[in-house]
């Protein structure tokens, strides 16, 4: 018998609190089981999806900068297109930069020129290519980057500000609507990718996962105008639908890690984890979507604020670990912390570090025993 086919949407720079508000993403909550509380490994690009294709953080695969995409241990940590090509998937990547996943296994590895492509048309064509493949009995993994919230704000942001312009922190309405128009365009073509798998029949015998790698920023915090300096959560709080074929929808609010969707695919084609390999940071969601016993884990999220320079560190110089209710953050360039309660407090306006050691020492201890594991 055939296994369920995967395909993987990375919509980049999807903000979860656009997403709650977008008629085709709610449409998709429908189906799908939702969780708007998926938290990335890294605010930025290429160290969340080599933590995401693997299943553990970038401190341990390598990856744990924007220079470090080719230092990736694939001998170590066994991707999730290692184990679907091994189970003889057919696979397919498209993204607009050859650092954002490793190549390894994939047997076609697509780069769009972001400036250029027509994703509605690219990725139509390969869903489409795709229908071929499961026609002649094979299963397939497809995995499609949705580039164009970065491109625009690229352009509109990136390269005309820096993390400290004056005009941009000002003007945060402006920054609001400026992300709403790339973002819509996203959510249209969200909507063109979801009616096409319906109509091939994917929804039927397809894992269909719809996530971000992290949020952007719209002027919320002097110091960062889009992603990747900071570790606040609207970078590193995003979203994921997952689509189960027989699976009904809900909507799961429990803190979960992106490294944990490795785990839960594997668990759900019944592929087993192979413990040749170095073992996974992350857990399967299975028995929290099947409401069984489930303990939430602890999500560990670093990056590098490349603070006045022109580009990012080489090494992640602020951190942060965080339950569904607290937060710490360790700013190691000025070596600070900050604790919020981020039920209270999600937009982390009140730092209460040095008033709740309890919890200040707790969070230390866990991020102690990361840090233990970790290569840097
Ligand atoms: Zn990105």
């Amino acid at each position: 018998m055939m296994k369920k086919n995967v395909i993987v949407i990375l919509i980049d720079g999807g903000r979860v609190d656009f997403v709650k508000k977008s008629p085709n993403f709610i449409k998709l909550q429908k189906n799908s089981i939702f969780f708007p509380n998926s938290i990335t490994y890294a605010p930025y690009t290429n160290a969340s999806m080599h933590a995401f294709i693997s299943g553990s953080y970038g401190n341990r695969n390598g990856t744990y900068s924007y220079w470090h995409s080719s230092n990736f241990k694939g001998n170590e940590f066994k991707t999730l297109t290692d184990y679907l090509k091994e189970s003889d998937f057919s696979t397919c990547f498209d993204g607009h930069s050859d650092l954002i996943l490793p190549k390894k296994n994939f047997d076609q590895y697509f780069v769009h020129n972001e400036n250029e492509v027509d994703l509605v048309k690219k990725h139509g064509d390969l869903l489409r290519e795709m229908k071929h493949v499961n026609d002649e009995n094979k299963n397939f993994f497809l995995y499609l980057h949705y580039s164009q919230i970065h491109t625009g704000l690229k352009n509109e942001v990136l390269i005309p500000f820096d993390n400290f312009s004056k005009e941009y922190f000002d003007d945060t309405e402006k920054n609001k609507q400026r992300y709403l128009k790339l973002f819509e365009n996203a959510s249209s073509y969200l909507e063109n990718m979801m009616s096409l798998i319906q109509s091939l029949e994917f929804d039927k015998n397809s894992i269909v996962l719809v996530l971000s790698d992290h949020g952007v920023s719209i002027g919320e915090k002097i110091g960062e105008r889009g992603y990747g300096a900071f570790c606040y959560d609207y970078t590193i709080k995003t979203f994921a639908y997952l689509q189960i074929p027989g699976i009904k929808s809900d909507t799961i609010i429990n803190q979960i890690r992106h490294i944990d969707f490795l785990p839960t695919i594997l668990d759900l084609l019944d592929i087993k984890i192979d413990d040749s390999f170095s073992e996974i940071d992350g857990k399967s969601l299975v028995p929290l979507i099947n409401k069984q016993n489930y303990t939430e884990n602890i999500a560990f999220s670093e990056t590098g604020n490349p603070l006045h320079e022109k580009s990012p560190p080489k090494i992640p110089n602020v951190k942060s670990i965080r339950t569904s209710e607290w937060k710490l953050i360790l700013n190691e360039y000025d070596d600070t912390k900050e604790l919020y309660n981020i039920l209270k407090d999600p937009f982390e306006k009140n730092n209460l570090i040095g008033k709740k050691p309890d919890i200040e020492s707790k969070l230390w201890t866990e991020f102690l025993k990361i840090e233990r594991k970790s290569l840097v």
